[in-house]
């Protein structure tokens, strides 16, 4: 049975007293055992951190970003590996294991020009004689926890930026797929990162617990469901750290009855059922406006119902299995609820089985008619393939509910409209939103994050946010007076 431990100042750790199971999904077998830190091993991690962030915040910034580039270019050259250990432990099929570590490789190429974006501001004269400026400097060790559902991004959302700018960082992967982390934690020491500067530690809500309340943190970034993002954002912002905490979604597709109905049914697949819906920014409800519905079922059902679902280390597979038993039994609970709460389910993804995995955590594609904003269904993130049609009837009606809803993560509106896009864009209560476009993830060089209970703080990831985040700036103002400028000024100071 292979063990997974944690991996501390460059090298791979012990074994810790407590442990838990990691399965493969598309199996369900028992795969591996990872090691969950206690509050005396993040401690150690923490030091060790802390006593590397002196060196690595004085090396050139030029000299970090070479490092990065060589661990971009070592993440390329064993990307067949990385995706592979995703698929096994995560379930995604390995296409889309690939997607995500390119998009979380395009972070390490915005944080490769932290010498450009650490420049600060600079005025000369504010006063005479007087010039002022800027620096952007580290805040020291960090952290990062993470969710099960992109086990390489969101990783990569956090650590790129944290040590180009000079902090050493500890991340927390989900114990659920840890394995992939502890793979880049490797490469980056190939790609020369010193001992301490980042640091795997694995674990469960004890090690969390360890690191939002450590006095030698200076902020935490968290990725996951809404309740743990709350609680995660106040405790750690009760012990004086910097903190964003992203949480849970319910994008909804607005689908005008102008829209391209082939284009946003094609869209609609890979944003509803990809990944088996386990994305953050996977669309779950589509509101249909007017008369489109009928149109859209008509030409949804046949795809969903041809939708390849097996395991994702098989090529041509377009779905794998959800990530546990347990969550399994969750969607299937939600399935359930739905067809008791009155709506209609059209394709029942419950009867699927999956020859030669038959222990494999699989659920078929479920679309269920007719759902309306009392409905659980509606109302609750399920995250797995269920997608729901709420009938409209007309574009007030559909904006309202987005903006009523309790999540704001991302959202669409497929139309060919001009005008109703650019009213959506500009009063839809949501941070990240589509114009034809299913899943608005904005580049790395933008940042990310949604509104509402999606995100808790004020700093969105990566992008200019992540380089304000994982920075504190320092307000110079100097002058050079030559001999006894005069008298002594005893009222406030101001500029001649
Ligand atoms: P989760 O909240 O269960 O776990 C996230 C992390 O928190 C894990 O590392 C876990 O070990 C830790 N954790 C869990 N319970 C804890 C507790 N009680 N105390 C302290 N730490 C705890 O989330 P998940 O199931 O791994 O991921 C799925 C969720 O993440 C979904 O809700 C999804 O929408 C969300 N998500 C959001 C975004 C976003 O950008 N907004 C992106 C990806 C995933």
């Amino acid at each position: 049975m292979q063990q997974i431990n944690h991996y501390i100042n460059g090298r791979h750790t012990d074994k810790s007293e407590r442990s838990a199971a990691v399965f493969e999904p598309a199996t369900g077998q028992h795969k591996a055992n990872v090691s969950l830190a206690s509050a005396i091993e993040v401690d150690a991690a923490v030091e060790l951190a802390k006593k590397a962030h002196g060196p690595w915040s004085e090396m050139t910034p030029l000299n970090r970003s070479r490092i990065l580039f060589k661990f971009k270019a070592l993440v390329e050259a064993n990307m067949d590996e990385l995706a592979a250990m995703i698929t096994r432990e995560h379930g995604k099929v390995l296409d889309d294991a690939k997607g995500e570590i390119i998009r979380g490789l395009e972070v390490v190429e915005f944080a490769c020009g932290i010498p450009h974006l650490l420049k600060g501001e600079h005025t000369e004269q504010v006063g005479g004689g007087v010039d002022a400026w800027t620096l952007n400097q580290s805040l020291g060790v960090v952290a990062g926890i993470a969710p099960f559902n992109f086990p390489v991004m969101v990783p990569m959302w956090m650590f790129p930026i944290a040590i180009a700018a000079g902090n050493t960082f500890i991340m927390k992967p989900s114990e659920k797929d840890p394995t992939s982390v502890m793979r880049m934690a490797e490469l980056l020491t190939e790609a020369g990162l010193p001992d301490g500067v980042f640091n795997v530690v694995n674990g469960d809500k004890e090690a969390v617990d360890a690191l939002l309340t450590h006095k030698d943190i200076q902020a935490v970034s968290f990725v996951g469901s809404t309740p743990i993002a709350e609680y995660i954002y106040q405790t750690a912002a009760a012990h004086g750290k910097r903190v964003q905490a992203l949480g849970g979604a319910k994008n909804h597709m607005l689908l005008m009855p102008d829209a391209d109905l082939d284009q946003a049914v094609s869209a609609l697949m890979g944003a509803a059922y990809g990944s088996a819906g386990e994305r953050c920014m996977a669309i779950s409800v589509v509101l249909a406006v007017g008369d489109v519905g009928d149109a859209l079922v008509e030409k949804l059902l046949p795809q969903i119902q041809a939708l390849k679902v097996g395991n994702g280390l098989e090529g041509e597979m377009e779905m794998g299995p959800l990530i546990s038993a347990q969550h399994l039994e969750k969607v299937r609970g939600y399935v359930d609820t739905g067809v008791a709460e009155g709506a209609t389910l059209l394709a029942d993804g419950r009867q699927l089985t999956v020859a030669d995995h038959e222990q494999g955590y699989f659920l078929g594609g479920c679309l269920f008619d007719h759902v309306t904003p009392e409905m659980t269904i509606y109302k609750e993130e399920i995250f797995g393939p269920v997608l729901a049609i709420v009938r409209v009837k007309d574009y007030s009606e559909a904006l309202a509910l987005i903006n009523e809803h309790e999540f704001g993560n991302g959202t669409a509106i497929f139309t060919q409209s001009g005008e109703a896009a650019r009213h959506f864009c500009h009063h839809v209560q949501v941070g990240m939103v589509g114009v034809n476009v299913p899943i608005p993830v904005p580049m790395a060089f933008h940042s990310f994050g949604g509104w509402k209970r999606s995100l808790f703080g004020p700093l969105h990831m990566h992008g200019p946010d992540g380089v304000r985040f994982y920075t504190k700036r320092k307000a110079i103002t100097a002058r050079w007076p030559k001999g006894n400028s005069g008298q002594a000024e005893f009222v406030m100071p101001t500029m001649k």
